[in-house]
């Protein structure tokens, strides 16, 4: 929900500046519609029905996997596409995959989201709106910044966003925001207030096949991007999980974990590797075997290493697929 359209409108309607939270109230507790809003006059429910969209979003396709996962393509008013998903754990939590952009002007090789056009920056209500769409189907508690789109490079909407998590359940301490290095990003949050948490999309320990895979790394070169990440830590104290997406016989053999935990302080840095979901880039996901010995050599180094649990993956639920087979027809 647009809640600058909320309150002109309810200022318009000579209501009092209350109302704001009160709708905001009822929305971040998952709320359907206006017409629920049962402290609200009855009038005044008709009357923001007719004038705010209760969500600046609309679903255009829903995926459900057995495992629990959802997978939403949303759109926005004037038509650009994203995705959003909500990953249901054995232990309870409801963690968010959310989108900070439609489309992503970042051009990783193996990423569906960078093979599609870039379409523009989410606002802050594009990015809440996905975690209120499934804030009304269950309590969620998560939230990653690892749906559609560069985080870092749309910050004040990210952060705007992040402010207002927490109405919705999910502290700022239960949010992660995942970078492929922007550095002054990096800074930014380094110096921000709220204690979110970073990951940092690495993928490859040497400069030449990092930038093969992440042309972003000519910008800001991976050792630039530790230093900053360094620097986040000294002032945050909070680990910074390292994202490593396993590409069989590009970046998974031991002597490139070897060279991964030589860059990395195991005070600072946390590595999750990622099973690949294939998509249309020809690239292909690690064995199971290649990702053990991988996480086996990283640990010998004294590297904590987990793998990430694969949810959703006969949905698609990897970042871009959804839209990206959308756009392809
Ligand atoms: N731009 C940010 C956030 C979006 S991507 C970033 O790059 O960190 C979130 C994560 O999903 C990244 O680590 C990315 O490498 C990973 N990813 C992208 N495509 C994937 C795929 N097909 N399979 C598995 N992980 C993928």
């Amino acid at each position: 929900m647009d809640l600058d359209l909320l309150e002109r409108t309810l200022a318009e309607l000579g209501e009092p500046a209350y109302r704001t939270r009160q709708v905001w109230q009822w929305t971040a507790a998952g709320a359907a519609s206006f017409e629920q809003m049962t402290n609200l006059p009855r009038r005044l429910r008709v009357a923001l029905a007719e004038a705010v969209p209760f969500s600046t979003l609309t679903v255009e396709d829903e995926a459900r996997a057995s495992d629990g996962t959802v997978k939403v393509l949303l759109q926005t008013a004037d038509g650009r596409p994203l995705e959003a998903v909500l990953m249901r754990y054995r232990d309870g939590r409801r963690s968010l995959c959310l989108s900070s952009q439609s489309g992503c002007p970042l051009t990783c090789t193996f990423c569906a989201t960078g093979q599609m056009r870039f379409g523009r920056n989410l606002s802050a209500w594009e990015i809440l709106d996905q975690a209120l769409h499934f804030r009304r189907m269950t309590p969620v508690d998560h939230c990653v910044f690892m749906g559609m789109g560069e985080p870092l490079m749309n910050l004040d909407a990210v952060l705007a966003a992040c402010r207002r998590l927490p109405d919705l359940g999910i502290s700022s301490r239960h949010t992660a925001v995942s970078t492929v290095g922007w550095i002054p990003g990096i800074e930014r949050l380094a110096a921000e207030a709220l204690p979110l948490r970073l990951a940092l999309s690495l993928h490859a320990a040497s400069p030449e096949l990092r930038s093969a895979l992440m042309p972003v790394n000519d910008r800001y070169p991976l050792a630039d991007v530790l230093a900053a990440c360094e620097r986040f830590y000294a002032r945050k104290r909070r680990r910074i999980f390292v994202e490593y997406v396993m590409l069989k016989g590009v970046n998974d053999s031991v002597g490139q974990a070897r060279e991964l935990a030589a860059i990395l302080d195991p005070t600072i840095f946390k590595v999750n590797l990622i099973p690949y979901n294939p998509t249309a880039t020809g690239l292909e996901g690690s064995t199971p075997g290649a990702i053990a010995a991988f996480a086996a050599e990283l640990e010998r180094h004294g590297l904590g290493a987990t793998v990430r649990l694969t949810r959703g993956r006969e949905i698609a639920a990897a970042c871009g697929q959804l839209a990206a087979g959308a756009a392809r027809g």
